[in-house]
């Protein structure tokens, strides 16, 4: 395996499958499966999974809402996805735990840095719930933060996309795609790949973050054993 700790950001939106709002049942077991191959393999990972399918801080704040009331509905939509994805790996005969940024004692451990590295250590998969707890963050941020903190060797970010183009390869058929980039060509061709705080973050810390389609099966292997696919930022 490339890496012996990595931190999987799943979106939001990626678990609606086809549908237009909510939690497609058939996408959540694909993407166990694939992190239990992985897995298996003998990768640690941990997992913080976005809300957008559920509810979005900032579209709320658009329709009048107050933001910070919006946040934290968001972060506690993270936790509804990610208590959906620790449901099906669990399913799949993986040993999981939920840790969320926001204490709820009846479903989940609080986040506590020592303990989320030892249940890694002890092979279980990681769940990192409610964001970072913080209203006018994203989950993009708690992924780079919480990868920093337990010290994993990539952010791989699992998306519909299969990696980072020149432009946006839905609207220009000449848009390419990059097998590498450094972070300051990101910066300097004002590409999107994380939004700015997490990817700040990558960038001091030195975490490489990868841009793969999650949705194509075994793409999430190739990942873990190094083949070039998606884009690798660095
Ligand atoms: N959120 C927040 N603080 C965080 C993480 C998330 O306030 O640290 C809120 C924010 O309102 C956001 C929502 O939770 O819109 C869902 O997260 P995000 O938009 O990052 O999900 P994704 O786009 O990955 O589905």
């Amino acid at each position: 395996m490339k890496y012996k700790r990595i931190l999987l950001k799943l979106s939001g939106e990626s678990l609606m499958g086809e549908k237009q709002y909510g939690i497609d049942n058939e996408r959540v077991k694909q993407y166990a499966e694939d992190i239990k191959a992985v897995h298996d393999k003998g990768l640690e990972i941990a997992i913080v999974i976005g809300g957008g399918n559920i509810f979005r801080g900032l579209s709320a704040e658009k329709s009048g809402m107050d933001r910070a009331q919006a946040d934290y509905m968001g972060m506690l939509a993270t936790v509804i996805n990610s208590m959906a994805l620790q449901d099906a790996l669990e399913k799949v005969g993986l040993k999981t735990r939920l840790l969320t940024a926001i204490k709820m004692e009846q479903i989940c451990e609080p986040f506590i840095r020592r303990r989320a590295v030892r249940h890694l250590e002890k092979g279980r998969i990681v769940i990192f719930g409610a964001g970072t707890g913080n209203p006018y963050f994203t989950t993009d941020s708690a992924a780079a933060l919480r990868a920093i903190e337990i010290k994993a060797d990539a952010v791989l970010k699992g998306t519909r996309v299969d990696g980072i183009y020149t432009a946006d390869p839905e609207k220009d058929p000449n848009a390419t795609k990059y097998t590498e980039i450094s972070f300051k060509e990101v910066y300097d061709k004002g590409l999107n790949v994380m939004d700015m705080t997490a990817f700040t973050l990558c960038e001091e810390n030195k975490v490489p973050i990868i841009v793969f389609d999650m949705n194509k099966h075994g793409n999430f292997m190739k990942i873990a054993i190094g083949e070039p696919i998606g884009t690798l930022v660095r």
